[in-house]
Order: structure tokens, then C-alpha cells, then sequence
């Protein structure tokens, strides 16, 4: 393939996880009716579902699985104090030029030359530009001051890291875990939910003696790591990549990203950054409440240091659809040649884990289909959403389930009103087992773990 046509086909690829998602209910433009909203996305019934996957598996071995992590909600909107203590008024900013003829605006670092890129115009001098969504409180928008949108989820946690320590008695090293929606009022966005101006992230402080955090640096980019392959991340197109002193963040010691293969390059997916004792220092000086613990070791007070796993929900969904997305060639049912589409999601991962398709819509299939339904429902043993679809052709229901990503399928013919047994169709396969519906709990947790593997 010479470039160009690869260069296609990468582009062609994101064209069409972008028509998937719209065509299936994962991901559709935000105010959609009225035009839209620059680089702001809604999920659907199908998306929101494996974003919430998404964040229970994370949640389950970052904090469940552990003793040593707890868990924190706290607010999107906070004392400004907080922003000014933090650095992120005066240092979360990108340096902007504006054009003189047309008025865009553009980043100064990443322009190739000294004049506008749509119009050639001149452009003024940078300026810089604060990242920071900016509202107010109450009904007088001149007499309060501006409040910002948080655009991380972190300050929450430092603020509060004497509340988290007083109530459940934690000692180092210890981790206080948050996931939540950020905004950041980018200059540059793009390549779909990527890039985007609202997102949510999952984010993590862990405490760790000043003198061990390298150590536990290096831990947790292997944990972030570990969490990607559990999910079906393909580990050669993960690496880790260490920023240089001039791309690090104002409170950074070390940042490392974990980095995915995307069609147009390698992209950041997770960034572990060791923010030493910079926040709980500065929320300490600028609030007068010692943020700091009392280490039994030495009997004094100590600040410890911070290592933070930081992970963008949107981009790992970005991952894994591209991880995830297949075609295949196949003969169809009339000997003809024709692309498959799947996604080829984990079971922990599928928005829909099992499909329950009676063979037609033909009546006497119904009460039938409806008991195994409900059967699989209702299991102790089998969890997340299970589907029910009569709608159309049984191929093109298939056909929908493989697009969406559902492991399991069961269909339920006239034969199973005679012998009590029902189809289980593997999506990565298509074989069909037929199986006894007494036994169809225990042989669908066979093959779902079957696929884990
Ligand atoms: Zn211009």
C-alpha cells in the first residue's frame, strides 16, 4: 500500500466508526437540531452503557479490588481560591495570536509560520488565553466573582484530603480515586471525541512517601498499562512515552503517557504525572489548614508526595472502537460474498452482552422467547444488559448485534417447542451450539469466560 491509499483507508476507517456510532446509538452530535456545538458529543443508549462499563471496570480495580484506594465525588464548581492556589489561573493557558483580517485565532505553538493559515493576514502578537470555562454564582453577573468550571477532577481531592483522612484513618501510601466530567475551552479540537471540550475522566491521587515516589511512578504506569489489556487493548499498540521538560505541566516533576496507535498517529490515552508535594503545599499556604499527615514512623508531620493516573473516559471509548472494529469477508446465506462488520468488544466491556432473537415474529415463538428472556434477566449468575429483538430478518438482526458488539446471541426456533433447546451463536465465530434451555445459564458464563481468555 503506498501512502496515500493508507492514508484513505485510515481516514476511511474513522468515517466509518464515526457513521457506526450514529447509525447504532452510540455517539451523536450535542444539539444536534440546532446545528450543534463545536467538538461536544452526546452518548446514546449504546454508548452511555459502555462508558459505564467502562468506568466499573476501572473503579473495580482501582479502588474495589484494593485496600489501600477509597473513592470521592466531589463538585464541579469550587471556591476560585482554589484555581488561583493551584497555579491554573495564572499557568493553564496556551499562547494565541489573532488574525488581523479575518479575527481566528490560532496557538502560536503550533503554527509553522508568521501568518494566518486560512487568509495569509498578519497576526497580531500572542496573547495568552486561559483554558478555563468561566461562570458566576447568583443573579448578578458584575457584582460576583468569575467562577470556573473545573478542568480537572483532582483539586477536589487535594482540598479534601483532610476530610478523606479523618473519616477512614488511611496512612501512606494511600490513594484517594474521583471520576467525573472536566471542560476545557480548547483551541484545537477534533478527530471526533478525542478532542473535545466537555469530557470525563477518571483520576486518581496516590500519597506516597516523598523519598519512594519514583517507585510508585513506575508502578502505576504498569497498573494503567495492566488495565488497558484487561479491557482488550492490544499491548503493541500501547507505549509509554516521558515527556520533556518543556511540554511538562506547571506542578509536574515526571509525566509519563500512555500512548495508543491511532490511524493518524500515536495520541495520548492516560497520563501518570508525579505532582510531587506542589498542590497540598499550596492548598496549605494559601487556606492556612495544614494539609498534611502524621507519619508514625517518625512521629512528625509530613507532606507527602503525589503520583496521579489520569484517564480521559472519551478516549479510552476512542480506543477501544478502533481496538475493537472488524470487517471480515463472508459468504451470506445466498452464496454471495459480503463484509462483516463487528466490534469486537470483551463481555466486561459489550453494552449488550446477550441478544434473545426469536427465529420470526411468527406468535407461537413468543411466550417461549419471552421465558428465556426473562430467565436470563433475572440470572444470578450473568450480569449486564441483555437484549431482546423481534424486529426484522433474523440476518439482519445478526447483522446489528455483531455491529454493536454483542458476544451472545440466542435464538429461539419452532424446533425449540418441541426439544426445550435454543441456539447460543458466537459472534467472533458465528458457530452455533444448540443447548437445553435448563442449561443455557451455565453454557453462555462458559463461553462469555471463553472469550475473555
Ligand atoms: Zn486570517
Amino acid at each position: 500500500m503506498n501512502n496515500s491509499t493508507k492514508q484513505n483507508k485510515q481516514n476511511s476507517n474513522l468515517d466509518k466508526i464515526v457513521s457506526l456510532c450514529k447509525r447504532r446509538g452510540f455517539i451523536f452530535q450535542s444539539s444536534e437540531i440546532y446545528g450543534g456545538l463545536g467538538s461536544i458529543w452526546d452518548y446514546g443508549p449504546l454508548g452511555s452503557q459502555l462508558k459505564r462499563n467502562i468506568k466499573e471496570s476501572w473503579w473495580k480495580k482501582m479502588v474495589l479490588e484494593r485496600k489501600d484506594v477509597v473513592g470521592i465525588d466531589s463538585s464541579i464548581l469550587m471556591n476560585t481560591n482554589i484555581w488561583k492556589a493551584s497555579g491554573h489561573l495564572e499557568n493553564f493557558t496556551d499562547p494565541l495570536v489573532e488574525c488581523q483580517e479575518c479575527n481566528q485565532r490560532w496557538r502560536e505553538d503550533q503554527l509553522n509560520n508568521k501568518s494566518c493559515p486560512d487568509c495569509a493576514g498578519n497576526l497580531s502578537e500572542s496573547r495568552l488565553f486561559n483554558l478555563m470555562f468561566k461562570t458566576h454564582i447568583g443573579p448578578v453577573e458584575n457584582s460576583s466573582t468569575p467562577i470556573y468550571l473545573r478542568p480537572e477532577t483532582a483539586q477536589g481531592i487535594f482540598v479534601n484530603f483532610n476530610n478523606v483522612i479523618s473519616t477512614t484513618r488511611k496512612k501512606l501510601p494511600f490513594g484517594i480515586a474521583q471520576i467525573g466530567k472536566a471542560f476545557r475551552n480548547e483551541i484545537t479540537t477534533g478527530n471526533f471525541i478525542f478532542r473535545t471540550r466537555e469530557f470525563e475522566m477518571m483520576e486518581m491521587e496516590y500519597f506516597v512517601y516523598p523519598d519512594e515516589d519514583e517507585t510508585w511512578h513506575k508502578y502505576w504506569i504498569n497498573e494503567c498499562l495492566e488495565w488497558y489489556k484487561s479491557i482488550g487493548v492490544n499491548s503493541k499498540k500501547l507505549k509509554v512515552r516521558q515527556h520533556d521538560a518543556k511540554e511538562m505541566a506547571h506542578y509536574s516533576k515526571a509525566t509519563s503517557d500512555i500512548e495508543y496507535k491511532f490511524p493518524w498517529g500515536w495520541g495520548e490515552i492516560t497520563g501518570i504525572a508525579n505532582r510531587t508535594d506542589f498542590d497540598l503545599k499550596s492548598h496549605s499556604n494559601a487556606s492556612g489548614e495544614n494539609l498534611s499527615i502524621f507519619d508514625d514512623k517518625t512521629n512528625k508531620h509530613l507532606t507527602p508526595f503525589v503520583i496521579e493516573p489520569s484517564t480521559g473516559i472519551d478516549r479510552t471509548i476512542m480506543t477501544l472502537l478502533f481496538e475493537s472494529y472488524t470487517e471480515e469477508e463472508s459468504i451470506n446465506a445466498k452464496g454471495k460474498s459480503e463484509t462483516r462488520v463487528f466490534l469486537n468488544f470483551t463481555p466486561e466491556i459489550a453494552p449488550v452482552k446477550i441478544a434473545v432473537l426469536p427465529l420470526s415474529r411468527n406468535e407461537s415463538l413468543l411466550p417461549l422467547s419471552n421465558k428465556v428472556h426473562d430467565l436470563l434477566l433475572k440470572s444470578k449468575i450473568i450480569d449486564g444488559s441483555i437484549d431482546f429483538d423481534d424486529s426484522q430478518s433474523i440476518g439482519r438482526r445478526y447483522r446489528r448485534q455483531d455491529e454493536i458488539g454483542t458476544p451472545i446471541c440466542v435464538t429461539v426456533d419452532f424446533e425449540s417447542l418441541n426439544d426445550g433447546s435454543v441456539t447460543i451463536r458466537d459472534r467472533n465465530t458465528m458457530l452455533q451450539n444448540r443447548v437445553k434451555i435448563d442449561n443455557l445459564e451455565l453454557s453462555i458464563l462458559k463461553q462469555l469466560n471463553n472469550n475473555t481468555q
